[in-house]
């Protein structure tokens, strides 16, 4: 920092040391933040690419060193904007956003860093390098050479080609299926077509009507309609659920399933074109198909361990499936339904079938789940688990929110480790929906000295109303007990290096492991009844409700899980063993591996393909199997606590301890799959996921 530029020093996102002063921060910081940081990140650069020498210290670590102005001065922003949106802070995120990309580019595509990488790992130096260091190294050189840095002449110029045109199909694709999802709407008129509705469905297609009607015509209320149904899933979803008229529901599901098929947002051609160029990328690359190339760095060795896994899950889960369907048609038929049982009845029939099992709804759960209790059961597990002391500092400054609280995590010996921001409610004018976890700052070492990991733990709660604290649903406990796993992994790393301390360089079908595992837990009655008072009255969860809960969780299990394997299948299939340019269509394919799994037979004109953003618009291409894979991990890393019984405090403590010093404190520092053994004792199976989804004996 210039010390002459007084306007500069007082710029909160130019310091780098403490916490980011998120209180002080204005959109216009941004711009001249990003300015200075762009310049001595250029100038650092050159100097890196002239002088490097292919060392840890003359490459690794000024290239980390250069990422701590990024983590203070743009990590903020980008916080910000998910917590305390502004019109002028998303202008001055958008005006220097594209200078920061490039920036980016410039770094993960420059051959003296690529070649300074290379003589590292093939040099002297080499023996020299912890094992988390040789990981650091590897994975630069192998995302690099994902990126096509490798290539040279005619080859590069066709990967560019490639990626250029791939990544316009995406767009082009995820386009299509919005203009389509928004071409189709529903009017229902007669209020007895829309009986037995819930609240939340009538407000939703009501207010969707009143947001597309003619000027002239009249207003919409919730009560009395017009509703207009879309295939947006918060609408379509229900939809499916609890409409009583029959041919509605077929009309509606026909048009769902063919969205993006024909005219000019047919999405068919992309699909292949698409297929067939990551084909060719994959083999410019060197590898024979997309899906070895997928695989290259995650932590699934290859596509016969993920098809191992279809082959196991499918085949313990299908019966199930058809149980649950002779099920939903029995019920039908008792109810007086005649027609034979169709696709577009099946969303109606379970979800009568799920009021008949389990009539508790959210609002019943809720009273008992005030959220500081639920906070003081979630740390209190963590204590006992991996001996943490959780501690609420009451004037910490530098929140963005009055409703934030700002928390240390401290070790056995009482010294601090890390220390979390916890946002925990909705506010839908400046926060965006969802829950997640996200990095503030990791840890690492600055010119010898440990900087202290920060995470930022954000959901959407209802907020608390009058002086009744936040009560939250059993939908909401789980999901910060997941985000908290998440921020475990974060916060009890002990690797010093930030390109794989926390959650940072772990692959990205094991990154779900902690998380999930942490959700096990909301299950163990123990745990959760330590939780659960009711917020007047101080009673227990009655035992039959926490019954429920846990029915609950397996209801239709099979089902959802040849869903999910029904798109796992066909993703691997369709960039493994399909060869686009041969006779067999993809659409070809999706019915093949259909045969095997869909219970009831897939229409004839099925198109789901068209609309599977996913693995065509999205980031899961040949990748929707990580889904299953991290919690098949997960799964198996909580039975371990099983096998010594839940309730035998001592060795659940020192099982705890195991879990936080292997999955929790190496993290991305090793390969997920060592990691995994070291914790297990040997490599993951399906048997505990398929136990706890109730498709077992
Ligand atoms: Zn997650």
């Amino acid at each position: 920092m210039s010390e002459s530029d007084p306007q500069l020093a007082a710029n909160p996102l130019v310091q780098m040391e403490g916490l980011p002063k998120f209180n002080l921060i204005e959109p216009d910081h941004v711009a001249p933040a990003v300015k200075h940081l762009l310049e001595q990140c250029e100038r650092q650069i050159s100097e890196i690419e002239q002088t490097l020498e292919p060392t840890w210290e003359g490459l690794l670590q000024p290239l980390e060193e250069m990422d701590l102005g990024w983590e203070y001065a743009w990590g903020p922003v980008c916080h910000l904007l998910s917590v305390k949106n502004t019109e002028a802070l998303r202008e001055a995120h958008k005006s220097v956003l594209s200078e920061i990309v490039a920036f980016g580019l410039r770094v993960s595509q420059s051959q003296a860093i690529y070649k300074g990488l290379r003589e590292l790992r093939d040099g002297q130096g080499w023996t020299h390098l912890d094992g988390v260091q040789r990981r650091i190294v590897e994975r630069q050189l192998r995302s690099a050479e994902h990126a096509g840095v490798g290539l040279e002449g005619e080859a590069k110029t066709r990967f560019n080609e490639i990626a250029e045109q791939l990544s316009k199909n995406s767009t082009d694709f995820s386009n299509h299926v919005l203009d389509a999802t928004k071409a189709f709407t529903l009017d229902i008129l007669d209020p007895q077509d829309a009986d037995g509705w819930p609240e939340s469905l009538k407000r939703v297609t009501s207010q969707s009507y009143n947001q597309g009607k003619a000027e002239d015509d009249p207003e919409s209320t919730s009560e009395r309609g017009p509703w207009r149904i879309t295939l947006d899933l918060p609408c379509f979803i229900p939809f499916m659920q609890h409409s009583k008229r029959r041919d509605h529901r077929e009309d509606v599901y026909r048009v769902f399933l063919t969205r993006a098929s024909d005219g000019n947002l047919d999405n068919s051609d992309l699909i292949t074109q698409t297929l067939s160029l990551r084909k060719e990328r994959a083999g410019l690359l060197g590898f024979d198909t997309y899906a070895e190339l997928s695989l290259d760095s995650k932590m699934a060795p290859d596509v016969d361990a993920v098809q191992g896994m279809f082959d196991e899950l499918l085949a313990a889960s299908r019966p199930y499936a058809v149980e649950d369907l002779d099920e939903v048609r029995k019920l039908a038929e008792d109810e007086g339904e005649s027609a034979p049982l169709e696709h577009w009845d099946v969303a109606f029939w379970s979800e009568r079938l799920r009021e008949k099992r389990f009539d508790f709804t959210d609002d019943q759960l809720r009273p008992y789940f005030p959220l500081p209790r639920v906070t003081d059961g979630l740390f209190g597990l963590s204590q006992k688990l991996f001996g943490i002391t959780i501690d609420i500092v009451e004037d910490e400054e530098s929140v963005w929110h009055s409703d934030v609280r700002y928390f240390r995590v401290l070790n056995e010996k009482s010294d601090q480790i890390a220390s979390f921001y916890l946002d925990p409610y909705s506010r839908p004018q400046d926060k965006r929906g969802g829950a997640w976890m996200g990095g503030c700052l990791s840890r690492r070492r600055v010119r010898g000295e440990l900087r202290l990991p920060v995470v930022h733990l954000c959901c959407n709660g209802t907020p608390p109303v009058g002086d009744q604290p936040s009560l939250m649903s059993f939908r909401e406990v789980e999901t910060l007990f997941h985000e908290f796993g998440h921020g475990l992994q974060a916060m009890l790393t002990t690797v010093d290096y930030a390109d794989a301390s926390g959650t940072s360089g772990i692959e990205w079908d094991a990154v779900e492991l902690a998380s999930q595992f942490m959700e096990n837990w909301c299950y163990h009655k123990p745990t959760l009844m330590g939780m659960a008072a009711h917020v007047e009255t101080g009673d227990p969860l009655p035992e039959d409700l926490f019954k429920k809960i846990v029915a609950a969780r397996t209801f239709r299990s099979g089902s959802n899980m040849v869903r999910q394997l029904e798109f796992g299948m066909t993703d691997m299939e369709l960039h493994h063993h399909h060869d686009p340019d041969g006779s067999e269509s993809a659409f070809d394919v999706r019915s093949r591996i259909a045969e095997r799994t869909s219970v009831i037979p897939i229409l004839p004109e099925d198109r789901f393909l068209c609309g599977f953003g996913h693995i065509f618009s999205g980031g899961y291409a040949a990748g929707y199997y990580s889904y299953k894979w991290s919690e098949v991990l997960s799964a198996d890393a909580f039975s371990a606590f099983e096998e010594v019984g839940l309730d035998n405090d001592s060795e659940v403590e020192r099982l705890g301890r195991k879990f936080r010093d292997t999955v929790l404190a190496i993290g991305g520092g090793q390969h997920p799959m060592d990691v995994f053994v070291e914790f297990r004792g040997r490599k993951p199976t399906t048997e505990a996921l398929l136990r706890h989804s109730g498709l077992r004996g």
